[in-house]
């Protein structure tokens, strides 16, 4: 079920519009300031907002621009003023569409409709998900490049989390040292199979809970590592 957030200060407009909506299903929350309209469209999920322009403490102007920087999900704005439509169109903020007040709420429920079906395409089409590789307790975000430790997201360098990566999507496969170095490394760069000694320690201090008895990155005494499934 879709989640909608009004933005809007006209109370009997945004009532009469959560009614509607709901009657189609759709699950509504209003707010009636433009600070905490703005905090709430970035903190929550919502599918779809619903913009009032003139609001109390800040405009849907700032809070059209806060939205598009985190997120693409359809907005609608509204205005009472043609003229501030227009200015808006020409702003570019992002908006998907506008609409004059007032408008028949039966409308406002088919824009809302077609505007999320086309973002259900978009998202089934265009946007992938991120390609994760979850071994035990320890969770890779290849996408977002981020590690998760039971739970906890660790910190990972760029060469340890390539290291790590490597490692954990070739698991239970021995490497030595210098394949792992030019592996991650590669032959241009500076330094010596001691650094994958280096990372490899860093990196085990980071997921094991014993470095001495690793659960993880196993050494094969005279040969190299190899990631324990
Ligand atoms: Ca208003």
């Amino acid at each position: 079920m879709s989640k909608i957030l009004i933005v809007e200060d006209e109370l009997a407009i945004a009532e009469l519009e959560k009614d509607y909506l709901e009657l189609s299903g759709f699950t509504v929350d209003i707010e009636s300031q433009g600070d905490t309209g703005a905090q709430r469209a970035l903190s929550e999920n919502y599918d779809l907002i619903i913009l009032d322009l003139m609001l109390p403490n800040m405009d849907g102007f700032e809070i059209c621009k806060k939205v598009r920087e985190e997120k693409n999900i359809p907005v609608i704005m509204v205005s009472a003023k043609k003229d501030d439509i227009d200015k808006i169109r020409g702003l570019g903020l992002g908006a998907d569409d506008y609409m004059t007040k007032p408008f028949s709420p039966s409308e406002l429920v088919a824009r809302v409709k077609a505007h999320l079906a086309r973002y259900t395409r978009l998202i089934g089409t265009g946007m992938k998900e991120n390609e994760i590789i979850q071994i035990r307790g320890i969770k890779i975000d290849k996408t977002a490049r981020r590690v998760y430790v039971n739970g906890e997201e660790k910190i990972f360098t760029t060469k340890e989390f390539d290291l790590l990566t490597f490692l954990a999507q070739n698991p239970n496969h021995v490497y030595t040292k210098e394949e792992l170095f030019q592996e991650i490394w590669d032959m241009e760069s500076i330094g010596d199979i001691a650094t994958v000694t280096v990372h490899i320690k860093k990196i085990r201090e980071k997921i094991e809970i014993n470095t001495s008895k690793p659960q993880y990155i196993e050494t094969i005494w005279g040969v190299g590592y190899r990631f324990k499934v």
